[in-house]
C-alpha cells in the first residue's frame, strides 16, 4: 500500500545507515579526526533491521540501500545483506561504500545476494587521495572495484563529490576510467549538509558547470530521459558513455522525493537536512508489534513536508547547516551517522 505525505510523495526508498563509523576522513563529510560515536549498544542488530525492513515494506518501500559511515565496516554484513535479499518486496538492494575493503568483501556480498554496488571515488591519483581523505588506502578502492568487475557484477556506479580547487579538474580522466571499468560515473555537487563544515557555496561545481565542462572536451551531450525517481539527471556523449549528475545544491529534487534514512542506532529521519527524527528503537526494543509501529510511522510520513535542499538553495547568505560545536553535541546531525 503507497503512503504520500503533503507533496504527493510515496514511502519507497529506505536508505540505512549500519554505522557511523569511518576509515576514512573525508574533508567534505568528516574533516575531524575524532568524532563522538553512538553507543555500540544502540545499534540495531540484524534481526532487528530486518524486522523494520519488513514494516517499511508493508507500507510501500521497495527500494533499500546500505550506507553509512562506512557499511563495510560492520561485522559480517552479507549476513543483513542475505536476510534482506531473501525479501522478494525489496526489489532494488543496493550498497554506496568507500571501497577500501570492498576487494575482500565482494563476493561474499555478491553471493549473499546484494543487487547492485556503488562505489564513492573522488580521484584517480594516490596522492590526492590521501590529502583529501587523510588515509593512504587508494589502491585498496581501486582493486575493489576490479573485483566488482572480476565478479562480472553488473550496475556498478562510482560516485564523486566535485570540490572546486581540489577535483574538478578530474571529470574527464573519471569519465574516462569509468568507461574502461564498465560503471556509470555520478558527479555530486557538493552540499551543505551536517558534517560539511568546511562548505562553502564558492566550492560548489554545479551542473551547468559540469556540463560545459565535459561538452567542451566531448562535443553535444544529450540529456537520457528516464521515469526514475533516481537522483541523478543522465546524460549519454556523442560515444555512447552515459554519466550523471547529481545535483543537490544547485538544483535539488526534493519535489520527488521518496527517500527516508535510518540511522544504525534506529532514528528515522524525512530528510537528509531534517534536525529532528523518530526514534524507532525504543518501540521495538519495548516490544511494539509491527501494527503498532506501522500506526505512527504512516502519520510521521503523511505530515513530511520536508524539502531541506530547496529550502537551502533559498537562503541568501549560506554557510554549513551545522557547526561545529553543535555537531559534538549531537552525532544524529552528522551526515556519516545518517547515511549519505
Ligand atoms: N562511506 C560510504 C561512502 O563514502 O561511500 C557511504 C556513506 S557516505 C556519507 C555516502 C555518500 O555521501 C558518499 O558518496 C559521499 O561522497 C557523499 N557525501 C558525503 N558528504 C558529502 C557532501 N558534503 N556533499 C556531497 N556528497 C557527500
Ligand atoms: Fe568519506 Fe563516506 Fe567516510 Fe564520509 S562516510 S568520510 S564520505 S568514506
Ligand atoms: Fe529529499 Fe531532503 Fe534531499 Fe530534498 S533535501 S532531496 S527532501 S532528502
Amino acid at each position: 500500500m503507497t503512503h504520500v505525505d503533503t507533496l504527493g510523495r510515496p514511502l519507497r526508498n529506505l536508505r540505512i545507515s549500519v554505522t557511523d563509523r569511518c576509515n576514512l576522513r573525508c574533508q567534505y563529510c568528516m574533516p575531524e579526526e575524532e568524532y563522538v560515536w553512538l553507543p555500540r549498544e544502540d545499534l540495531l542488530t540484524f534481526e532487528e533491521v530486518s524486522a523494520l525492513v519488513d514494516v517499511f515494506a508493508d507500507l510501500g518501500v521497495d527500494k533499500v540501500r546500505l550506507t553509512g559511515g562506512e557499511p563495510l565496516l560492520r561485522r559480517d554484513l552479507p549476513r543483513l545483506v542475505r536476510l534482506l535479499a531473501a525479501k522478494p518486496r525489496i526489489r532494488d538492494l543496493a550498497i554506496t561504500t568507500n571501497g577500501v575493503l570492498l576487494a575482500e568483501q565482494a563476493r561474499a556480498l555478491y553471493e549473499a545476494g546484494l543487487h547492485r554496488v556503488t562505489v564513492s571515488l573522488d580521484t584517480l591519483r594516490p596522492e590526492r587521495f590521501k590529502a583529501l581523505t587523510r588515509r593512504d588506502t587508494h589502491a585498496r578502492v581501486l582493486e575493489g572495484i576490479q573485483e566488482v568487475q572480476r565478479l562480472g557484477w553488473k550496475g556498478l556506479k562510482l560516485d564523486s563529490v566535485v570540490v572546486r580547487g581540489t577535483n574538478d579538474d578530474e571529470l574527464l580522466d573519471l569519465i574516462a576510467y569509468g568507461k574502461r571499468t564498465g560503471a556509470e560515473v555520478r558527479f555530486i555537487e557538493y552540499m551543505d549538509v551536517g558534517g560539511a563544515t568546511l562548505w562553502s557555496m564558492d566550492k560548489v561545481i554545479s551542473r551547468t558547470e559540469i556540463l560545459a565542462r565535459v561538452e567542451g572536451r566531448y562535443g553535444k551531450i544529450e540529456p537520457v530521459i528516464d521515469e526514475s525517481t533516481a537522483p541523478a539527471d543522465r546524460y549519454i556523449l556523442p560515444d555512447g558513455t552515459i554519466f550523471g549528475i547529481i545535483s543537490s545544491t544547485t538544483a535539488p529534487f526534493c519535489r520527488s522525493c521518496d527517500r527516508s534514512r535510518l540511522t544504525a542506532d534506529g532514528m528515522w529521519y524525512l530528510c537528509l537536512y531534517a534536525k529532528t527524527g523518530t526514534d524507532l528503537r525504543g518501540p521495538l526494543r519495548a516490544g511494539a508489534s509491527p501494527d503498532a509501529l506501522k500506526s505512527f510511522i504512516v502519520p510521521t510520513w503523511q505530515r513530511r513536508a520536508d524539502r531541506g535542499a530547496e529550502e537551502r538553495l533559498a537562503l541568501v547568505d549560506r554557510t554549513p547547516l551545522v557547526q561545529i560545536g553543535e555537531l559534538k553535541k549531537d552525532p544524529h546531525l552528522e551526515m556519516h551517522t545518517r547515511g549519505g
